[in-house]
């Protein structure tokens, strides 16, 4: 077939997203049934029992609520801020996508932080927009003087998520507040908190702190990780003003969150007490699993988010395969920056002890066994 039509260059020329592998495509790959998937930050707890009540009223004929009123309503409560200015996407990905859309135009300038989360490169570009990537610092801290100077050129949209996926830390109140008074008025602040769940309570909550301050911003949140919903796919926005969400409104599909969705989303926001002891569960796993590592004597940084970023001085893509090798699925980190680094979720108690075993096979302080097979 000639290659007759012309591609959006925009987004014919997108990298990849580098999605974690599929438990279901690791289990033909290895043949081994028992996989521990740690790569996508999943809650290794499934979801709450109240979801799947809340699904056998589905009614699969019905078209959804477009508008997501009842979530809408019981986020609005949840957090104490206006419905119309909260919108429901299909994940907090689509979010990052209308926000762009809602915003970009082309060759406008957006800002990021590497190594960081995909997508906020991706929808960028996909927008024609030009991105610059902002370091974070030898011992992957947030550059906030490097982040300063960048906004200083007036970018369209400021990314970040803090927690840092792929890293773990949280922007302190401090440096929250030097980031808030860094923001010109031309800027709009994409403050993804995907993992906010899982932070100490020292870390400040976004919504709270970004709300007065007069400028303009975008919280992301998601029901996939804490709440453990990420297959249904469901997340949030909140803008700080009702132009902004009626704008990214208009930027998404009509249907995007479907039925299922939007049950499930209502249900685990309902049943905190079930959230709450999980993430508890998780960060005290996270904990233990952190002195493991260090103990081995990798490089670690401290996270608040329920995955670890590891630097395990040899190549990320080998390491991948002998995690797989012994049913363990983890991250390889692809930036060049970068490639002796996995990213690993926080698993159950026995997934976290078989990938500490497997990694101190992978650094020879354990004979090399056979891979179970
Ligand atoms: C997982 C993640 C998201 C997207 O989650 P959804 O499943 O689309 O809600 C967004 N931002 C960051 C930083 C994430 O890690």
């Amino acid at each position: 077939m000639a290659d007759t039509i012309t591609l959006n260059p925009n987004v014919a020329e997108l990298p990849p997203y580098n999605a974690g592998m599929n438990i279901a495509v690791a289990r033909s790959k290895t043949g081994l049934t028992d996989i521990a998937a740690l790569a996508s930050n999943e809650n290794p707890y499934g979801c709450s029992p109240k979801v799947a009540a809340a699904l056998a009223n589905l009614d699969p004929s019905r078209y959804a609520d477009p508008a997501c009123a009842i979530l809408r309503g019981a986020l609005s409560r949840k957090l104490d801020v206006a419905e119309n200015r909260i919108v429901i996407g299909n994940g907090s990905e689509e979010m990052i996508a209308a926000v762009c859309r809602a915003v970009l135009q082309p060759l406008s300038t957006v800002v990021t932080i590497t190594p960081g989360f995909g997508l906020h490169e991706i929808e960028p570009r996909a927008n024609g927009a030009k991105i610059v990537k902002i370091p974070m610092t030898k011992d992957l801290r947030f550059d906030l003087e490097a982040v300063i100077e960048a906004l200083r050129e007036k970018p369209s949209i400021f990314f970040i998520s803090s927690p840092s996926n792929p890293v773990g830390p949280a922007l302190d109140g401090a440096q929250l507040g030097r980031l808030i008074a860094a923001i010109p008025p031309e800027t709009l602040l994409v403050y993804d908190e995907a993992y906010f769940e899982f932070c100490d309570e020292q870390t400040p909550d976004g919504l709270k702190v970004l709300a007065d301050n007069g400028i303009s911003y975008v919280v992301l949140r998601t029901f996939s990780k804490a709440h453990g919903l990420a297959g249904l796919r469901v997340g949030y926005a909140v803008a700080s003003d009702e132009r902004l969400a009626q704008a990214m409104s208009s930027a998404k599909t009509p249907f995007n969150v479907n039925a299922a969705a939007q049950l499930a989303a209502v249900a685990a926001l309902d049943d905190e007490d079930w959230m709450r002891q999980s993430v508890a569960s998780v960060v005290a796993e996270r904990k233990r699993l952190t002195e493991e590592i260090q103990s081995i004597g990798l490089f670690v940084p401290d996270s608040q988010t329920n995955f670890l970023f590891i630097d395990v001085e040899c190549d990320s893509t080998v390491a991948f395969e002998h995690f797989l090798a012994h049913g363990i699925i983890v991250k390889p980190w692809k930036e060049p920056a970068f490639a002796s680094f996995i990213r690993v979720t926080v698993g159950l108690p026995a997934e976290n002890d078989r990938f500490i075993h497997a990694l101190r096979l992978l650094k020879g302080e354990l004979p090399m066994e056979k891979a179970a097979s």
